[in-house]
């Protein structure tokens, strides 16, 4: 995830020089913001990453930080995928199903903004290949197929995983 941890340096070194709406490329987010129900916007990532855990926290594998670019989950099994702006790898963590996460976004600095979210999938994702965020930051345009949704593999895959395993981090399928 070499690419998407240098979009992430970028967003957070551009500050307020960036359109907050633009969507940042992301395949399993089950949130949809905004009044076409979009995919996640930067102004929301920025928000909850200064909010501390599950939205940012201490990687387990270098001295960066992993920052959420995904988060949702289906009745039992759910979570968010963490990206590290130190080492490129990306986890994803069980956190709890999507009625969790969608307490934990109740509770997080989104709530009375303008991008508090709008509409939520289950067993599906709001997806988007950032490209107009790219073209924004001077980057290549995003590999065919890149906003596809994973519709949370990871997810599924962790069903039935026992309560020993939460708030594990694991390292997410397809970290190249
Ligand atoms: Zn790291």
């Amino acid at each position: 995830m070499v690419e998407t941890a240098e979009v992430i340096r970028q967003v957070l070194a551009r500050g307020d020089g960036l359109d907050p709406w633009l969507s940042f490329p992301q395949r399993a987010s089950c949130f949809g913001f905004g009044p076409n129900k979009s995919a996640i916007p930067i102004g929301a990532l920025r928000l909850l990453w200064a909010a501390g855990w599950p939205w940012s926290q201490p990687c387990p594998s270098c001295r960066g930080t992993l920052h959420a670019i995904s988060f949702g989950g289906l009745l039992s099994a759910g979570g968010a995928k963490s990206v590290c702006t130190g080492c490129a790898r990306s986890f994803f963590q069980q956190i709890g199903g999507l009625g969790t996460m969608a307490d934990l976004v109740r509770a997080s600095p989104l709530m009375g903004t303008e991008f508090q979210p709008t509409g939520m999938t289950f067993g599906g994702a709001t997806t988007s290949d950032g490209a107009a965020l790219r073209s924004a930051l001077g980057m290549a345009a995003p590999l065919p197929g890149a906003g596809k949704s994973e519709v949370f593999n990871c997810v599924v895959s962790a069903q039935g995983a026992d309560s020993s395993q939460l708030n594990e981090l694991q390292l997410s399928d397809g970290d190249k």
